[in-house]
């Protein structure tokens, strides 16, 4: 008889508690910094900040002592509204492509409205904003990816969202603008006439492109200036790491369907939360019961934070106001090429999968983006999916590692994080066919110039 190739669950069987690895991690978790004194913790005005910024109950999530944290009935909610829980799949023709004896497994984020694995953070805190008695929520967004994920969120509670969108994405990617706005949202070109910072960059050049950095500044001065605003991020955080989890939570019940446990399991890496987001409940296993399952993350040479980076203290925003926290960062100075995978950019990784990595828990490597493209469209061509471009980053690592299992005829289970679809991201797949897409690695002085502008901190 024909073994199916996917597993659904039902909706009673979506998982009810998200995974907390904190309490769960090796001893020796470096704790984040003040930015000014340079020692732990952050000074109480800071503190302040953070809980003016988020939701109480995020901020108390990322403190608990609790390694397992209810998710509220009002988000499984969302989460089935949405498409929760998402299938895990098995890339049989891909496998059969490669001639590899290794069996490949992918967890389907796509599978929602906005097309990413950002709304399992984005409903969440939506919700508890909500519940906190807060009406509108700013963010930033580059690509959109966030920005849509938000917009969605928000409109499920009726809440009002802003989203300051860095001005070279709104020119250039008017898809996403015009779906945060169906949700509702406000979008403005970053920088923006609707804040001080703003206005300020725009006097002296009207048509600046904008960035990540400065469309945060204006978000957060946004949130600072209007009562009953919350800020919210779509990455990094341990909060948002923890939100996530119920991707790796659900694939476990799917692979246990399949009746296999995974060797290898692989994501790419951006801020790290879809990552973790899959990874964690196996790295659990590992920590608790000393289970043997590998962990590769992926990243772009372009900016290649844990394979070419430092493990070091570094604001984690350019206005260097956040905490500092112990992470692999290529510096927060650091000018990222323009790769197509615009979720990848980030200048440092999730400190809790950095630690994972500095305790050889976890491993990383970093690829390019032609050998990264030939991978997607071997998928598409195969399994019949246009993968994000940051997706296509796991995708090149899981076929290295297929190929690697053909080399010594091992029959290794392979899991990885289908973080997205690319079908707003077809620019990267026109560039591919047409020969003119550029690769790009950070060159030694690049990486100079970001870790010289690291904080110097006393030994
Ligand atoms: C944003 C994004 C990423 C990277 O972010 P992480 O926080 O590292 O997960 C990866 N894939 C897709 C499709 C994204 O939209």
């Amino acid at each position: 008889m024909m073994k199916g190739t996917k597993v659904n669950l039902t909706a009673d069987e979506i998982p009810r508690k998200w995974y907390n690895i904190l309490p769960d991690l090796p001893p020796g978790y470096p704790p984040p910094l003040d930015p000014k004194t340079f020692k732990p913790p952050p000074a109480p005005e800071l503190m302040g900040l953070l809980s003016r910024l988020f939701p109480k109950e995020c901020l108390a999530q990322a403190a608990s002592p609790q390694s397992e944290i209810d998710i509220p009935d009002e988000v499984l909610e969302a989460y089935l509204a949405i498409g929760r829980p998402t299938p895990l799949q098995r890339a049989t023709r891909l496998e059969k492509n490669l001639g590899t004896p290794a069996r490949i497994y992918f967890k389907r984020e796509d599978v929602n409205p906005v097309g990413s694995h950002k709304p399992n953070t984005a409903i969440p805190q939506a919700y508890y904003n909500m519940q906190e008695g807060i009406e509108r929520i700013t963010t930033e967004t580059g690509a959109g990816q966030w920005g849509s994920a938000l917009a969605l969120a928000c409109a499920l509670f009726k809440m009002d969202c802003t989203v300051y969108m860095t001005r070279s994405s709104y020119l250039t990617k008017p898809g996403r603008k015009t779906i945060m706005e169906t949700f509702g949202a406000e979008v403005f070109p970053s920088p923006s006439e609707n804040t001080e910072f703003g206005k300020k960059l725009l006097k002296k050049d009207k048509n600046h492109p904008g960035s990540l950095g400065i469309a945060i500044s204006e978000a957060v001065e946004d949130c600072m200036k209007h009562e009953k605003t919350k800020y919210s991020l779509g990455s990094v955080l341990d909060f948002v790491l923890l939100h996530q989890t119920i991707v790796g939570l659900e694939a476990k019940a799917q692979m246990e369907r399949f009746g296999v446990y995974p060797d290898v399991v692989v994501g790419c890496i951006g801020g790290g939360s879809n990552y973790a987001g899959l990874s964690y409940p196996f790295v659990r296993d590992k920590l608790k019961k000393n289970m043997g399952a590998r962990f590769i993350a992926v990243e772009p040479t372009a900016v290649p934070s844990t394979t070419k980076g430092v493990y070091a203290f570094d604001y984690g925003d350019t206005a260097e106001i956040a905490p500092l926290v112990k992470m692999y960062t290529v510096g927060h100075t650091f000018q990222c090429p323009p790769i197509h995978a615009a979720g990848l950019r980030y200048h440092g990784k999730a400190p809790s999968l950095c630690f994972l990595i500095n305790k050889g828990i976890m491993e990383s490597r970093a690829y390019n983006q032609n050998e990264v493209m030939a991978a997607a469209d071997l998928f598409a061509k195969t399994e019949g999916f246009i993968a994000a471009p940051e997706t296509a980053h796991a995708i090149k690592a899981v076929v290295d590692l297929a190929l690697e299992a053909k080399e010594t005829g091992e029959e290794e289970t392979i899991l990885f994080n289908y973080s997205g679809h690319g079908l707003l991201d077809l620019r990267v797949y026109e560039e591919y066919y047409a020969k003119t897409l550029k690769d790009f690695q950070a060159t030694d002085e690049m990486l100079d110039a970001g870790l010289r502008a690291l904080p110097k901190i006393p030994a």
